[in-house]
């Protein structure tokens, strides 16, 4: 698999494909940032891996050299026909390849009673769907650990803490579920084509307990961060009008007021919150 710019615009060349913006289609160059993917993943042979964009396969090569069976979604229907032709044949039953879009098949259509065994996710992320395919990642069922490489500003906001401006809604989902292990900074200069900002690879590791959020509460949370300005207090009463001692005596047991405003409200108050009678 091309680990070197020349070798990637090659590559593309002898395809004839021109990377494709709009589908985040910067490919990772640099060797050391597969291995410290991989490595951070701390990947067994007999691991379930699921891989979101394989591309041309750089790090999903380097993922079946470990003997992991993976799943990987691809949107890009010359790259998956690419990658069907090429890689698959070296690894027989290890690599299904599924051409699709991973907002809507988030695991890659890996089988349930796979996934219920545990399985790892570890991927260099299309930026325009990292949140919405995130989401839908933290609805369950839940990888225990994934590895994943983001523009610097969508790991900040998934890993903000309460009170800063980045915290939101997608910040509270994901930290319910997992604690974040040291990441590292990677320069545009590891990929090709060169991104216009810097990456971060981020390795989040399953809590012991986590907790993963109702559908219709998550639309509740959601609502409230699209207008954070607001306080807490105004946001709930407008959606929960039948139920505000409940959630006033939630407020005060957590140290905070109506006035508060939800990006200063703790992780653990919005899991406190998503158990209280009605919602649970
Ligand atoms: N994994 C490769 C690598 O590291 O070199 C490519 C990573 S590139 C940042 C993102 C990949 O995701 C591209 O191959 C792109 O075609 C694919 N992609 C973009 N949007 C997608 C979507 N909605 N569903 C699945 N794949 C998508």
């Amino acid at each position: 698999m091309p680990l070197s710019p020349t070798a990637t615009r090659d590559l593309l060349a002898q395809l004839g494909h021109q990377p494709k913006r709009f589908l985040g289609q910067n490919f990772l160059v640099d060797g050391n940032i597969v291995r410290k993917s991989v490595e951070l993943a701390r990947i067994q042979p007999d691991d379930t891996v699921v891989e979101i964009g394989p591309g041309l396969g750089t790090l999903t090569a380097a993922l079946l050299e470990t003997g992991a069976d993976v799943w990987a979604v691809e949107k890009d229907r010359n790259l998956h026909a690419h990658l069907e032709a090429t890689l698959a044949p070296r690894f027989p039953n290890r690599l299904h390849l599924l051409e699709g879009d991973a907002v809507e098949h988030p695991l890659a259509n890996l089988p349930i009673e796979h996934a219920r065994g545990g399985f790892k996710i570890v991927a260099n992320l299309p930026y325009a769907v990292a949140t919405p395919w995130l989401d839908a990642v933290l609805s369950g069922p839940l990888p225990m650990q994934m590895v994943l490489m983001l523009q610097q500003e969508a790991a900040q906001r998934y890993v903000a803490h309460p009170g800063s401006k980045s915290f939101g809604a997608i910040s509270v989902f994901l930290q319910a579920a997992y604690d974040v292990a040291p990441g590292h900074k990677v320069a545009a200069a590891c990929f090709f084509p060169r991104p216009d900002v810097e990456s971060q690879l981020l390795n989040l590791i399953r809590k012991p307990v986590p907790f993963v959020f109702p559908a219709k509460v998550k639309a509740l949370i959601r609502g409230c961060f699209q207008q954070r300005r607001k306080q807490i207090g105004a946001l709930l009463k407008a959606r929960l009008p039948a139920h505000s001692q409940k959630w006033r005596e939630l407020l005060q047991t957590g140290g905070l007021s109506d006035q508060t405003r939800p990006e200063a409200i703790p992780v653990e108050w919005w899991v406190r919150f998503s158990t209280m009678p009605p919602l649970a």
